[in-house]
């Protein structure tokens, strides 16, 4: 899909969300129960895709495109789990299937066991594009899916400053995103995905387009806060040791269409941590099964 497009159509979800009840999010967070890793199928589970494929029909005379076919997956609560596999495969549909954007040709997505028919206030998403409003201060841009939800203005300021305490940008509300460097700006974009308290956060490449040093002192940011918030998260990238070092299990898809062809547990303690995990022994063991399942060998470009 176009990438403008794609960036247009996800701010224009943002505005057809359902309005949330304005209970205040620390006594949301309270009410959620602890993780149970180990729990079978169930109640912990946030994010389900059952036998889902996705076809693109095409023109009279282009064949259509199926970009992902009987994907079947499921993500419980507070688990981080990453998504790799080749450019073109589906990450990105698979995505917006689950925001609620695009609907499968076959089959089902569940966040918190209900479909998905629609955008909703529930899943929450973070982009390479920061998707900052550039009239809008720091603290408002923050505010926006606050406002949305029609949430109280003085609720909607004090969430926006702990979210952007949080984020490590407690300097900056009153700053315009052009005043600030591109990894600010993405930890503004963090902080307000997190600021509705989404039960599924959903992330596309977020730091690609980010300089190797402020990618890896982000990816801890976000490690430390979906730890923190004990958020539910699907994170798509193509940087192999960032999904492991941030992950609790790696799906690994194939070349289109993309079907979920392996499941990596990440047993490396510490996920709060980035910068440690890479430095374990066992990070280069996951790497390297991680590129033969991707055939990097052999890979063409
Ligand atoms: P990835 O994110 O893994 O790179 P995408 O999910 O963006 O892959 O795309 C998977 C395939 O589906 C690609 O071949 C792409 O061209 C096709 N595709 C994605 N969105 C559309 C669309 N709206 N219309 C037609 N084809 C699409
Ligand atoms: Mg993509």
């Amino acid at each position: 899909m176009d990438g403008k497009l794609r960036v247009d159509s996800l701010l224009d979800a943002q505005l057809q969300f359902r309005p949330m009840n304005t209970v205040s999010l620390e006594k949301q967070r309270a009410e959620k129960q602890p993780m149970t890793k180990q729990a079978g199928a169930g109640a912990d589970i946030r994010l389900e895709f059952r036998n889902v494929t996705r076809r693109f029909q095409a023109g009279r005379k282009a064949e259509g495109v199926t970009a992902i076919e009987g994907v079947s997956l499921t993500v419980r609560d507070g688990e981080v789990v990453s998504l790799i596999g080749p450019s073109g495969c589906g990450k990105s549909t698979l995505l917006n299937l689950t925001a609620g954007l695009d609907r499968p040709t076959v089959g089902e997505v569940f966040v918190d066991g209900q479909p998905v028919t629609g955008p909703n206030a529930h899943v929450a998403f973070m982009l390479q594009k920061d998707l900052l409003l550039p009239w809008r201060t720091i603290r408002e841009n923050v505010e926006f899916g606050l406002e949305i939800r029609k949430v109280p203005a003085a609720e909607r300021k004090s969430t926006a400053l702990a979210m952007l305490k949080a984020c490590h940008l407690e300097g900056f509300p009153d700053h315009y995103p052009h005043q600030l460097s591109g990894g600010m700006r993405q930890r503004a974009a963090l902080a307000r995905t997190m600021a509705t308290d989404p039960t599924v956060v959903l992330m596309d490449e977020p730091f690609s387009a980010l300089d190797a040093q402020t990618k890896m002192i982000l990816q801890k940011d976000l490690a430390q806060t979906l730890s923190a918030m004990r958020k539910t998260c699907l994170f798509i990238t193509h940087d192999l040791a960032e999904a492991v070092a941030l992950s609790d299990r790696v799906l690994v898809m194939s070349h289109r269409p993309g079907k979920i062809i392996e499941e990596i547990v990440i047993d490396i303690p510490g996920r709060d941590n980035p910068l440690v995990r890479r430095e374990s022994p066992m990070m280069t063991g996951y790497l390297h099964r991680l590129g033969e399942l991707l055939d990097l060998a052999h890979a063409k470009v």
